[in-house]
């Protein structure tokens, strides 16, 4: 039987929950599409750099690299902090060591899942946001020049980080065009304002030329919020900096009623973690009631992603399989997650999907 080694790290907070979550419904997928994952669970987060000092282990790094994808739960506490106040937060470490560079974040609406907006156009909000991942704002993380008058963090933007995010999304567009989607691209940036989005405009520009059949467009990302609210409806796929990435990245998942139902890959050429796009929520830790949905469309990801590289269709049979017995809980009102104003735990939804599988 073929297998695939899964490097698993679930966390900090309710990212061990969803990763629990996780790995019954990975198993279970795998004896139905007949493939082995053989998942081992490896430490880091900020629960162990209080404990350990440490939040991402060398060992825990090295077993990532030598996987075939890395499953990844929530990090982060916030009473766990470093010297110069920021959290502790190894997940971007992982982006920056793996050369994770594309943030993929697709957001839907689930039928039978409530949405806050109350346009019946809701209901075909189908957008995938692709945030580079490994430079822009964040690049200044660690590099913070303060001192008691001022402080500066650079965002920095290069050529070659931004033309292989935006051959990246272009691609996406393009395979959603032949999935019978409209395979559309928004740029967001502020190249109105900053010498350094402008930059980033004339590297998407000069790529797109290369995938002529991909449409365009430019935004602002100050409009861009506000269109997301307006007409989500209206957008396929979407390409922006790091930061403008992970603001936005929290905003669509509002769109379709809160992180829950958000999954994430973080994508690279030779390595790819995937993870739900919220955080370690620990307002509701230890309680059961976690939504593993967002962790479960994340798994789904990770088997379409070893799918094509490894050439083997019965892995996204298997992706399938646990998107389609998801909606079915949903459509079927079996489970409402706690978010969405039901009373569905954790084990109950996972409970719901297994059985229709
Ligand atoms: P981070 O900074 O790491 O993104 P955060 O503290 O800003 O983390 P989250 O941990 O994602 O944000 O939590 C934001 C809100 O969403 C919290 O109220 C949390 O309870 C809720 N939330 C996040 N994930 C889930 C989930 N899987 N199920 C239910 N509620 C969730």
């Amino acid at each position: 039987m073929t297998k695939y080694d899964i490097a698993v790290l679930p966390g900090d907070g309710i990212g061990v929950e969803v990763t629990d979550a996780a790995l019954v419904v990975l198993q279970a997928v795998g004896q139905r599409i007949g493939r082995r994952f053989l998942t081992t669970v490896h430490p880091a987060g900020a629960g162990h750099y209080r404990d350990r000092g440490v939040a991402l282990p060398e060992p825990t790094l090295e077993a990532c690299r030598r996987a075939h994808a890395i499953l990844f739960g929530a990090m982060g506490l916030p009473e766990v902090r470093t010297a110069d106040g920021t959290e502790v937060i190894p997940q971007l470490d992982i982006r920056f060591a793996l050369d994770l560079y594309a943030g993929v974040r697709p957001i839907r609406t689930w039928p039978g899942l409530p949405v806050p907006l109350a346009d019946p156009r809701a209901a075909q909000i189908d957008l995938v946001l692709v945030r580079e991942n490994t430079e822009g704002l964040f690049h200044a993380r660690g590099r913070g020049d303060v001192n008691a008058e001022r402080a500066r963090d650079t965002m920095q933007i290069t050529h070659s980080g931004t033309a292989r995010v935006c051959d990246f999304a272009l691609q996406l567009a393009r395979q959603r065009k032949a999935a019978g989607r409209r395979g559309h691209l928004t740029n967001v940036d502020k190249a109105n304002v900053f010498a350094s989005m402008a930059f980033w405009r004339s590297v998407f520009k000069e790529r797109a030329a290369a995938f002529p059949d991909v449409s365009t467009e430019h935004a602002y990302v100050d409009a861009m919020a506000l269109n997301l609210v307006l007409k989500p409806w209206d957008y396929d796929v979407l390409v922006a900096e790091n930061m403008f990435g992970d603001i936005l990245s929290d905003l669509i998942a509002a769109l379709v009623g809160g992180m829950g139902m958000a999954p994430s890959g973080d994508i690279g050429d030779q390595h790819a973690l995937f993870q739900p796009a919220h955080g370690t929520a620990p307002d509701i830790a230890g309680q059961g009631i976690a939504n593993p949905s967002a962790m479960l469309l994340s798994t789904a990801m990770m088997l379409d992603w070893l799918a094509v590289r490894h050439a083997d269709t019965a892995l996204a049979d298997g992706a399938r399989a646990i998107e389609i017995a998801l909606q079915r809980a949903f459509a079927e009102r079996a489970v409402l997650p706690r978010d969405f104003g039901g009373d569905s735990g954790t084990a109950d939804i996972v409970r719901a999907v297994v059985e229709r599988l």
